[in-house]
């Protein structure tokens, strides 16, 4: 098959598209035939490469996989050979107690596809068979692909975590991001105002198209002094924070008392520094969120097959572009997801 690599860690130019050995599933397994592969800051991570991470080199990237079902073992009931389905992209082991008990994420043999394993930047993926989700009849393959990681990241964060609901002021930070785009749509879902901030005039419109109810320039706008005006001094009752060292001292500052504050990354440093007078006075809650539960992905896709969610893809490359397609998604120049075609 056709698959782009990494040999060695680095930058966009390390990737190399090129003839690689078909994957081999095991009985465990399905062989999917990829037909579109969304981009995360995931596969940036593994390509520059992680202190006390290690990938397995040759790699291929991509965990949001939409394709065909190109082969499956005779004991598989539920799909054949032709079906069209998305790929939920976290691994666990499927037999400890936490994946036991919905908690697939916590697994100490979790993993996600395209990290830990060979991903969608290829002609075909080997994926646990129990990780074949059928692809929502309405959406094509690109939107399908471009749906699993953020959304049930943003579900996890908005939902699981920060319980958010209705009356809540949740404040999404970086709307332009996956996971922006996904927080702003959860957060309407479960009934609260949305304030998001966004890098220009047109990402700041896409947002309030998405469901925003205010919008923020952070780099024109002191988003602290906008948020408490917005709230009537109040605050925001949750954060979704992405974004780390730039931005995590306002973040906490900008919450409400009993605030609670959810973070999912730190893309411009992990390094960061917490006023505890604000956590204690204000009676603050710090979540960590790292993925979800497969079930929790399912009840996504149930909300997309009922038009309550809407996937948002920003661009589309062939697989042959992906280094560009990657420099893209490194630069910020997107709104949504930058998705691969095979
Ligand atoms: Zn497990």
């Amino acid at each position: 098959m056709k698959a782009v690599r990494f040999h060695s860690h680095g930058g966009a130019e390390v990737l190399r598209y090129e003839e690689a050995p078909d994957p081999v599933p095991s009985a465990d397994e399905a062989l999917v035939r990829v037909r579109a592969c969304a981009l995360n800051h995931l596969d940036l991570w593994a390509r520059n490469g992680l202190p006390n991470v290690e990938i397995p080199l040759p790699h291929i990237s991509g965990c949001d996989v939409a394709g065909v079902v190109e082969w499956v073992p005779a004991e598989e009931k539920e799909f054949r050979k032709g079906d069209e389905v998305v790929v939920s992209p976290g691994i666990g082991c499927g037999r400890c107690d936490k994946c036991l008990s919905g908690r697939d994420d916590q697994c100490r043999q979790y993993t996600i596809l395209g990290y830990g394993v060979d991903g969608g930047f290829a002609g075909l993926v080997k994926v646990p068979r129990t990780n074949l989700i059928r692809k929502p009849d309405a959406m094509d393959f690109v939107e399908a692909a471009s749906f699993p990681l953020v959304f049930l990241t943003a579900y996890h964060m908005v939902v699981t975590r920060a319980g958010t609901g209705p009356g809540d002021t949740v404040l999404v930070l970086g709307a332009s991001s996956g996971v922006g785009v996904a927080a702003i749509q959860v957060a309407k879902l479960c009934g609260a105002q949305v304030i998001a901030t966004a890098g220009d005039q047109s990402k700041m419109e896409k947002a309030s198209g998405l469901g925003a109810d205010h919008t923020i320039d952070h780099y024109r706008q002191d988003v602290l002094a906008e948020v408490r005006r917005i709230t009537g001094k109040r605050g925001a009752d949750v954060v979704i924070e992405h974004v780390g060292k730039a931005t995590w001292e306002r973040s906490v500052k900008a919450l409400a008392k009993g605030g609670r504050l959810v973070t999912c990354g730190a893309t411009t440093g992990a390094e960061v520094t917490t006023d505890l007078r604000y956590v204690y006075n204000r009676e603050l809650t710090i979540y960590g969120s790292f993925m979800a539960g497969k079930g929790e992905l399912l009840k996504v896709v149930e909300l997309f097959k009922a038009g309550r969610l809407k996937p948002v893809v920003d661009s589309t490359f062939p697989l042959e572009r992906a280094a560009e397609a990657e420099t893209r998604l490194e630069k910020s120049e997107h709104f949504g997801k930058v998705v691969l075609t095979v």
